[in-house]
């Protein structure tokens, strides 16, 4: 049941006056994604999946601390 959940998504969510990307996995069955910080965003609630370099952001602190422990 987790075979297709590995692939970690860069997503970037458009808050009130800026926006903060975070790292999370995408659920392919149902959509929702689930960030590493804890947040769940349901399919449709984050503004896109960007890659990093394309746009300005505010990388989330706790997800890349989360990513970077669980990191091998
Ligand atoms: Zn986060």
């Amino acid at each position: 049941m987790t075979h297709t959940q590995n692939q970690l998504q860069k997503v970037m969510e458009a808050t009130v006056s800026k926006q903060i990307m975070h790292l999370g996995n995408r659920s392919w069955w149902d959509g929702t994604l689930k960030t590493l910080c804890g947040l769940t965003i349901p399919d449709g609630g984050a503004e896109k999946v960007w890659f990093p370099s394309l746009s300005r952001h505010t990388p989330c602190p706790t997800c890349e601390a989360v990513h970077q422990r669980t990191s091998r």
